[in-house]
């Protein structure tokens, strides 16, 4: 079938498998271009199908050598429906062959990374063929969790919201399906959407497989675990580092704390690193943010400074984790680069001057665009999008 993409909002609805696997390619080819270094052998990475934890994957199997085992919850492709599979399973698939065809182990498994069910096939697979994991990557981001409460194991769905806690914030933003800037106003989350907002993207289910990967024995002394998050300028406090969000990540921070402090005897060291705002399809969803990307990226790339998820994901595990290299707090920081003072003041500076008129001038929204239809496998120019393709 010849796949098309039909964007609506912030999602393609489609993927093509050869622009997905075009994606991963270029992706190893970065990866291969840095060469080796000393590090873990045998990853676990949750969430690996998308944005920073397939960056994460390719960059620890060939920044490391490392075998990776992938979980990721991504959709097959329906062939008689003519639906095509979602970016992360084309993905997916594509790194399996390329890293096999490189001699690197790599299996993935699809499912609810939150169920125990996962947890524990993949602590049989890890058990199989690995003995024990020495690294583990949390990158999972969900816009919804099932909870099983243990006792009555009954089941229920847990939201996550992005919304902003104290005041209603008033902002621009980009809108998405017109390139037009329009003000947004976004609600203040209630206590229970918070309580669900950490539920979903807190720590609490990376915890849980830290625990369950050790009580299984699979777990290996000196393992080191890290997962992301994001800080961000102060034009983005409301509805980021200050929103429902932002609480969550915090309860992700403090689980980094927790795991270190209660594996040390095993000399487990988790870390949170703060990554780039980049586009990723969860990134799309929250609003201020695409704005604030397209800003970025151009202030960024005109200063010569612009990464994307596998240029931050090979940087982090080649360079930052090796040398343990954390600020005051112990966050890794890999948003050094967008963070820097001259960045922030002139994307400070176009924050205040942008409107629909002169998006096109200060904002970045043709690479906004060429990420985002990339994201699903479009706009490579070495694809032939008008051939038929198996979904
Ligand atoms: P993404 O949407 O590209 O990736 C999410 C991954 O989670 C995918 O592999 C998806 O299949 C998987 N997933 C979703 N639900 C799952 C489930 N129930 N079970 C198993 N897997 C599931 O997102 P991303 O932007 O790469 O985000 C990854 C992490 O990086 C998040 O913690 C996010 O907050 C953080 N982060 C993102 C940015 C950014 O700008 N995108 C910046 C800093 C930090």
């Amino acid at each position: 079938m010849v796949v098309e993409s039909k964007v609506k909002g912030f999602i393609c609805t489609t993927a093509h498998p050869k622009g997905c696997a075009e994606s991963v390619r270029r992706q190893i080819a970065h990866a291969k271009t840095k060469g080796q270094v000393d590090g873990p052998k045998k990853a676990l990475i949750i969430g690996s199908s998308t944005g920073y934890g397939l960056a994460s994957r390719i960059a620890v199997a060939y920044g490391y050598g490392a075998s990776t085992i992938g979980v990721a919850f991504e959709k097959e492709g329906r062939p008689e429906k003519k639906r095509t599979a979602s970016a992360g399973w084309y993905n997916t698939k594509a790194f399996e062959e390329l890293a096999a065809a490189d001699g690197l182990y790599a299996k993935s498994f699809n499912g609810d990374g939150f169920s125990d069910e996962m947890k524990q096939q993949v602590i049989d697979t890890i058990r199989e063929d690995f003995g024990q994991v020495d690294l583990v990557v949390y990158s999972l981001a969900a816009p919804r969790r099932t909870v099983t409460d243990k006792a009555t194991g009954e089941s229920k769905a847990v939201s996550s919201v992005l919304k902003t806690t104290g005041e209603p914030y008033t902002n621009r933003t980009l809108d998405l399906r017109t390139n037009e800037i329009t003000e947004v106003t976004v609600p203040v989350a209630t206590e229970d959407e918070i309580r669900d907002t950490i539920t979903v993207m807190g720590g609490e289910d990376w915890e849980e497989w830290i625990r369950q990967l050790d009580e299984a024995g699979v777990l290996a002394d000196g393992c080191v675990t890290l997962a992301y998050s994001y800080i961000g300028p102060t034009m983005t406090h409301p509805i980021y580092k200050d929103g429902s969000i932002g609480q969550a990540k915090k309860d992700l921070f403090e689980t980094s704390k927790r795991i270190s402090e209660h594996f040390s005897g095993k000399n487990v060291k988790a870390y949170v690193s703060v990554n780039k705002a980049l586009v990723t399809q969860s990134s799309a969803a929250i609003p201020i943010v695409p704005l604030y990307i397209s800003l970025l990226y151009k202030v960024m790339k005109n200063q010569g400074v612009h990464e994307g998820c596998i240029e931050q994901m090979v940087r982090l595990y080649t360079e930052k984790l090796p040398a343990r290299e954390t600020d005051a707090e112990g966050y890794i920081r890999m948003d050094d680069l967008e963070m820097k003072p001259e960045v922030q003041a002139e994307v400070a500076k176009v924050w205040e001057a942008v409107a629909t008129e002169n998006i096109a001038e200060f904002g970045d929204i043709d690479g906004y665009w060429e990420d985002f239809y990339q994201m699903f496998g479009f706009r490579y120019d070495n694809v032939d999008y008008s051939e038929d393709v198996e979904i």
